[in-house]
């Protein structure tokens, strides 16, 4: 009885790249949720699934405490917060890239001539890790929003950030010099997931994989 009642507790981002094609993943999957941007949370009608709406970036935290069991998130997020989250599928859309980009203007020809630079970022775990594979020193500015802005304002030297197209950083009068990351959004869900809600997931996953086989 009690298992019936049973529901997986998937996180979404409430609003932003990865909203609309999170909702259209469940509606492939046939699951119907009635699309509440503007709620905290709704339930879906015809599957034990009960779904969070929250900010992309406290998808992976809200995991390890177990307000969700699973999430959609980018793979991006995921490796920067280093939380007790496992990847468990990637989605197919959400992509980008997270690369190093410099003015136009600078010469470059390889990663060491990042050395002893400023970079900004929204990414510090990891480009430090980038930075630390490639042996070069340099001093990472963590901030959250408008990185591209950062070189033009004497913030910093170079930035690293998510790109698609490239647009953001032309305009911006930078270029891309190296690709950190190629990420896309994933289907996350928390280490130590309870065997019931382990069951469903699997379940979910099994729709999730039949509708990327179908496009394929
Ligand atoms: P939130 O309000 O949820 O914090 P946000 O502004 O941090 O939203 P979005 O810009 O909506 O996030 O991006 C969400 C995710 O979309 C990124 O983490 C990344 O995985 C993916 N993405 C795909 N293309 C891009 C892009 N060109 N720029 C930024 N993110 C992209
Ligand atoms: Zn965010």
């Amino acid at each position: 009885l009690f298992v019936s009642k049973m529901k997986l507790k998937l996180a979404i981002q409430k609003s932003g790249r990865l909203h609309d094609d999170s909702i259209k993943l469940l509606k492939e999957c046939g699951i119907d949720i009635n699309n509440g941007v503007n709620k905290l949370k709704t339930e879906a009608s015809n599957f034990p699934l009960e779904v969070f709406f929250l900010r992309d970036d406290d998808i992976p935290q809200y995991i390890e405490d177990g307000v969700a069991d699973i999430g959609i998130v980018g793979e991006n997020v995921v490796l920067e917060k280093k939380k007790q989250v496992d990847i468990v599928e990637k989605l197919g859309f959400g992509k980008c890239r997270l690369s190093m980009a410099v003015p136009k203007s600078m010469e470059y020809n390889s990663v060491e001539d990042l050395q002893n630079t400023r970079i900004a970022t929204s990414y510090p775990i990891i480009v430090n890790e980038f930075l630390r594979k490639n042996n070069i020193k340099a001093e990472i500015h963590e901030i959250s929003g408008s990185v591209e802005i950062a070189p033009g304002i004497g913030l910093a030297d170079g930035i690293c950030d998510l790109v698609s197209s490239g647009s953001t950083l032309f305009m911006n009068g930078l270029k891309e010099v190296e690709t950190v990351l190629k990420s896309e959004a994933v289907l996350a869900a928390f280490k130590s997931i309870q065997p019931a809600q382990s069951k469903l997931l699997d379940k979910l996953l099994f729709r999730i994989q039949a509708v990327k086989k179908a496009k394929n």
